[in-house]
């Protein structure tokens, strides 16, 4: 066999440094080459892991080999037919759950960002080394273990393939470790980094959460032997990787609950099990159950899918829909946080102009590289394909059907066995599910043409009412409010800094927009007064409607005067409540009381 052996040292926390030893026999005389992935499954961007290796060398018994670099990922080296080994640094600091970070707290290890391919290679075994440093640290992954390697322990584990390697990432600190078993496949849940987080709980909730989404498919993908949630912890930071049987999880110290107080349920709390549902969800739906056209991942450059609304929005839409079908969150919970979905995917005008195909086609370049225009032009399709979801799923209960249904069949017909799906495939499924032609022209509709949803139709048949009112800001997606003074329309997202009010973005159909404010403006006086939060508030609120108010910035260096025109705020608040009137709709939707 074709066996490569990967060694990893975490060689300098303080410098952040892996050293990576490569060492195997060639098993051809042709020039080996060696490569390393540009971007990682999951996250649709060019991130070049390449750029993090260093002082790469070759050599085998008799000294130094010849090599060369083909490109910004590609390496060449010459050899002799005798053992080779390879050993590069990597530098290890990004704080995201897609490459590397190392320090004296915690060692998170892509192989994605740091083990180079051997092209050929068919076998691989992973070494890593303890830290001298820090005796009391241990390793998660959801790599297979070779069996003189304990539960936990640093050494040896195996892969067959080299996607398989780069589907395992590795949490190495102090960690904490729960396990729970799910027909009869052991789930582990581990943290680092949490300030005292009660780890008892947080296991039995994902156990919950993680029985629900089975119920979805009706089984654990059959492959599934054990599944690792890897938790870790920072001060500030957001985040989620899925992978064939791990995630990779990023949040903030305070998020976990609370030993002291069992009872709380804090919104960054419930946020984190939203997180953790996604990710489960996506043992199923994008780890075996995704695009034909990603089938076969192709890591030196981007591989493009119009179907992302379907893997990233349907599973936005299951991973708050099994916090509140498991009792985690209330009803009123869940209708705030589906209501601020709708409130958001509402006031971008962008679904007015991109599709969400066209979204997911462009993700490379347009979603993962948002700038001050994306409000106006790029469609977010997690929040819009959760409401094609939320569609779909009304049109189908009012057939006596369910969108689980037609999870369920899907999974059957090209998930479990990984076939691969494109817009045939689903429009087949749908039809034989559905028996309803109409249905499936709609959902074309909704995912390849831009526009609106008929949410207020699919509200209105899962039992809820919907209605709208007027927005304070743009940043304003939810709640009850009453006015004494109708809010005027703006139409700019922004924050007050010292200095005055900074805005970030535009609307492209607004008053800021008419009035001639662009992206980085400092806006620093008001009517003649200095521009503060109270100031804006109060000259808004006492302004005669009909009045316009006159507003002094600094664009770049220029200062510059612009007069506002009112207008009265735009309805784009979304209120959802649930329907006493339709109690079995709703009942049936969320299989709860309402
Ligand atoms: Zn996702």
């Amino acid at each position: 066999m074709n066996q490569v052996r990967y060694q990893l040292s975490l060689l300098d926390p303080v410098s952040h440094y892996y050293q990576v030893r490569i060492e195997f026999t060639p098993w051809s005389s042709a020039p080996i080459e060696l490569q390393l992935p540009a971007w990682i499954p999951g996250s649709y961007m060019i991130r070049d892991f390449a750029r993090n290796v260093q002082r790469f060398q070759a050599t085998d018994s008799q000294g130094a080999l010849t090599w060369q670099q083909l490109d910004k990922q590609q390496w060449q080296v010459n050899h002799q037919g005798l053992p080779v080994r390879i050993e590069y640094l990597v530098y290890a600091f990004d704080l995201s759950v897609r490459a590397n970070y190392f320090n004296d707290e915690v060692a998170v290890i892509n192989p994605a960002a740091c083990c180079l391919e051997v092209i050929g290679a068919a076998q691989l075994e992973l070494e890593l080394i303890a830290p001298s440093a820090y005796p009391d640290w241990r390793v998660a992954t959801g790599l297979s273990r070779d069996a003189n390697t304990a539960f936990a322990s640093f050494g040896l584990y195996h892969a067959e393939h080299y996607q398989y390697l780069i589907d395992c990432p590795l949490l190495c600190g102090n960690l904490c470790i729960e396990s729970f078993m799910l027909d009869a496949v052991p789930h582990h849940v581990v943290v680092v980094g949490a300030y005292q987080p009660d780890m008892t709980r947080f296991s039995q909730e994902l156990q919950r959460i993680c029985a629900a989404q089975r119920d979805v498919f009706g089984e654990l993908p059959v492959d599934l032997s054990e599944y690792w949630f890897l938790t870790w912890a920072v001060d500030k930071g957001y985040g989620g990787l899925e992978h064939r049987n791990s995630t990779l999880l990023l949040c903030n110290r305070f998020d976990l609950p609370n030993p002291q107080a069992p009872g709380q349920q804090t919104d960054d709390y419930i946020t984190l099990l939203g997180l953790c549902s996604h990710e489960y969800f996506h043992t199923w739906w994008v780890k075996r159950a995704r695009p034909k056209a990603l089938l076969h991942y192709q890591l030196n450059a981007e591989q493009y899918t119009d179907q992302l609304w379907l893997y990233e929005g349907f599973t936005s839409y299951f991973d708050d829909y099994a916090l509140v079908k498991t009792g985690l969150i209330t009803i009123e919970k869940y209708l705030q946080l589906l209501s601020e979905t709708i409130s958001r995917v509402t006031r971008a005008s962008s679904q007015m102009h991109q599709s969400l195909a066209a979204s997911s086609h462009n993700a490379w370049t347009m979603y993962y590289k948002q700038d001050e225009n994306a409000q106006n032009a790029v469609v977010n399709y997690y929040a819009k394909g959760s409401l094609v979801a939320l569609c779909l799923d009304a049109q189908l209960q009012q057939q006596g059907l369910s969108l689980t249904g037609f999870m369920q069949a899907c999974w059957q017909a090209y998930g479990r066995t990984e076939l691969g799906s494109d817009w045939d495939t689903l429009a087949a499924i749908l039809l034989k599910y559905s028996q309803n032609p109409a249905l499936v022209q709609e959902l074309w509709h909704w995912v390849y043409q831009s526009g609106s949803l008929p949410l207020e139709h699919a509200i209105q048949t899962l039992g809820l009412s919907l209605c709208w009112r007027a927005a304070i800001n743009q940043q304003d997606v939810s709640g009850n409010k009453t006015f004494v003074v109708e809010p005027r329309a703006f139409g700019a997202w922004y924050e007050f800094k010292t200095d005055g009010m900074a805005v970030s973005a535009v609307a492209e159909q607004s008053p800021a927009k008419q009035a001639g404010i662009m992206a980085g403006d400092l806006i620093i006086a008001v009517d003649g007064l200095r521009m503060t939060e109270q100031n804006w508030r109060e000259v808004n609120l006492r302004k005669a409607r009909d009045a316009t108010i006159e507003l002094h910035l600094f664009r770049q260096q220029r200062l510059l005067t612009v007069t506002l025109q009112p207008a009265p705020a735009a309805s784009t608040v979304a209120i959802l409540t649930a329907d006493p009137a339709q109690a079995p709709s709703l009942q049936r939707w969320l299989g709860i009381g309402a």
